[in-house]
């Protein structure tokens, strides 16, 4: 396994396997690896003749008040766990390589950017779709891998790709969670104690919603107050949203039908965790 930190040899070096005819797969992280991070790249391992994770805490898609400077990190932690999942290389810039001055040119994201944490964290899908067009131009993969607790990221970058045109597959991959039900993310660490006794909560209401609706509740509004109830009951946390939509559009619904998401993000002291569950309803 290769650490790289410079744009132009992982330029050079994905050039090269791609002359080779090596097919690259690519698994975008934030680092502070985790079972999440690392079922990423074991379907990318599955997938493809070289595999690449990137680490880097993007700032360009941080708030102003959030949590960007206590974002958890160690990298040396996230070189064992990657070298044991066999990844090829690690891309491991810094913000100075990244953005080495202010830029000329940033994406813009125009649609599903006004619900869920889009709306909560203006500007975040801007810079989230930015650095992944940097990304993408850097490692070329053929597929890329995107966890489904982020199920909004994966429908705005899957219309970044579609509407840029770049020549990438985009694989979603299923929310990978501790044994009590709680997703697994890198902030977890910031819960305190109490929190973190609280948290699966947020994965409970999520089921207990779905066993309501296939009970026949078909009612979005019933279903979200439900789970306002059951969260503000059941933690100290501060709910964010609670939100149903259509999926993969994020459009509103007036009856739970078709393919929609239910999906949550509540504010701990010192951690904002999301969650989300997609179901698919067709009445006969
Ligand atoms: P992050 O480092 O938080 O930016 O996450 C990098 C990638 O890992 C994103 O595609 C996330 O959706 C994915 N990911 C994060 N947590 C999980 C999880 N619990 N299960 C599956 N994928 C995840």
């Amino acid at each position: 396994m290769r650490v790289i930190t410079t744009i132009k040899e992982m330029q050079h070096t994905m050039l090269l396997a791609k002359k080779g005819g090596q097919s690259i797969g690519y698994v975008p992280t934030m680092g502070f690896l985790h079972e999440g991070h690392l079922s990423l790249m074991e379907k990318a391992r599955e997938e493809n003749d070289i595999v690449v994770i990137s680490i880097f805490v993007n700032p360009l898609q941080f708030g102003p008040t959030e949590d960007l400077s206590s974002y958890p990190r160690d990298f040396e932690r996230d070189k064992e766990l990657a070298l044991n999942q066999q990844v090829d290389y690690i891309f491991y810039p810094s913000v100075k390589e990244m953005y080495p001055h202010s830029s000329s040119v940033t994406v813009k994201v125009n649609e599903r950017t006004d619900v869920l944490c889009g709306k909560s964290r203006p500007g975040h899908f801007d810079g989230v779709a930015t650095v992944l067009t940097k990304l993408f131009q850097i490692v070329q993969p053929e597929k890329a891998y995107f966890g489904t607790k982020d199920a909004q990221q994966v429908a705005v970058v899957e219309g970044l790709v579609n509407d840029l045109h770049f020549p990438v597959e985009i694989i979603a991959v299923e929310t990978v969670r501790e044994e009590d039900g709680l997703a697994k993310s890198s902030r977890n660490v910031n819960l305190l104690p109490e929190e973190r006794e609280q948290a699966p909560n947020l994965y409970q209401s999520l089921l207990r919603a779905k066993e309501m609706i296939l009970n026949g509740e078909r009612n979005p509004q019933k279903v979200v107050s439900f789970i306002t109830e059951m969260i503000t009951e059941k933690t100290d946390g501060k709910i964010d949203y609670i939100e149903i939509y259509s999926y993969p559009m994020l459009k509103e619904l007036t009856e739970l039908h078709g393919k929609f998401i239910i999906a949550l993000a509540v504010k701990f002291s010192k951690a904002r965790l999301i969650d989300n569950i997609i179901l698919e309803i067709y009445e006969k």
